[in-house]
């Protein structure tokens, strides 16, 4: 990659940063369509989001992705947002057009399209949503287009009701349910989705009970690797996804709202494999 006065810079900030696969797989579409932009991690602590929001337009950074934790505080930092955002309330990522910098959210649809790659239907299906926080906003919101009806499983219920009231003028048949209704009606279930960072961490305990499970369901988990969960429901012969076809298409169309082309999704698969290994 060649550097010259022209490049564009696109960044991602968070906090840690250092993780992030999207360096990679950025970088790689932008070299095999000969683009003249860099993708750069920049680690921003909470106390300095304002600043790095502010350098964005003084050092004319042409736009950024924002991940963990600043995909909500960001909000009354930008100039505009756009329609998903304003429902999902937050934000992953930015355009810079001549100073004015506009909010979107890619990850919602990004995760519908990569059930659709995969042939995955979702129109008349019961979707349970493990989680109600922000992943599970964004999803939720495109979700409750489609599905024939969406419950919101939360350990805290409170969180899962508001989300089911957020989401109730989309769509009337929103639940948040408790735990009897995993134990009591999961059978009947098409598609389960973990949004909960719940197979993270080595030890960590199962989303729910994979014993609730049948080989008629196909269990998502939003994590970019396959979890304990979905290795553990793929032995009951469900079909499993992981989050990286997620990652991939939340990535694509974030490229597409910077670049306004079309994304080398087969390029931009293969740079995501090849970090993770
Ligand atoms: P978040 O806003 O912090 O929400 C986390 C949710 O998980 C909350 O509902 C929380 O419950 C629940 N939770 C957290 N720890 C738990 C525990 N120990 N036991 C049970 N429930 C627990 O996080 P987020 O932004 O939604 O992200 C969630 C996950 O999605 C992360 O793993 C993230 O990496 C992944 N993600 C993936 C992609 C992708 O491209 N593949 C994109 C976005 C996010 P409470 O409400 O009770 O706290």
């Amino acid at each position: 990659m060649i550097i010259n006065g022209r490049t564009k810079i696109i960044g991602i900030l968070g906090y840690p940063v250092e993780h992030s696969l999207s360096p990679q797989m950025h970088n790689a579409a932008f070299k095999y369509l000969n683009l003249d932009y860099c993708y750069v991690p920049f680690p921003v602590k909470p106390e300095e989001l304002k600043s790095a929001i502010d350098g964005i337009r003084s050092l004319n950074i042409s736009g950024a992705n924002i991940t963990i934790p600043h995909k909500e505080t960001v909000i009354p930092l930008l100039d505009e947002i756009s329609e998903e955002v304003k429902f999902i309330g937050a934000v992953n990522t930015i355009k810079n057009e001549g100073g004015i910098l506009k909010g979107y959210n890619t990850d919602g649809l990004g995760f519908i399209k990569s059930l659709v790659q995969k042939k995955i239907q979702i129109s008349n299906k019961k979707v349970l949503i493990l989680g109600a926080g922000g992943a599970a906003r964004a999803i939720g919101f495109y979700l409750c287009k489609e599905a024939k009806a969406v419950y919101i499983y939360n350990r805290n219920l409170e969180r899962a009701e508001q989300l089911s009231k957020h989401l109730y003028p989309f769509k009337q048949n929103v639940f948040a349910v408790k735990k009897d209704f995993l134990n009591d009606n999961v059978s009947s279930i098409d598609i389960i989705v973990n949004t909960t960072p719940l197979g993270l961490k080595p030890g960590d305990p199962l989303p729910m009970s994979v014993s609730l499970i049948n080989n008629k369901q196909i269990v998502c988990d939003l994590i970019y690797k396959d979890t304990p969960f979905l290795q553990k429901a793929l032995a009951t012969g469900c079909k499993t996804i992981n989050g990286l076809g997620m990652l991939l298409w939340q990535g694509a169309l974030a490229f597409e709202i910077w670049t306004g082309l079309q994304p080398p999704l087969s390029i931009m698969k293969r740079a995501l494999l090849k970090k993770k290994k």
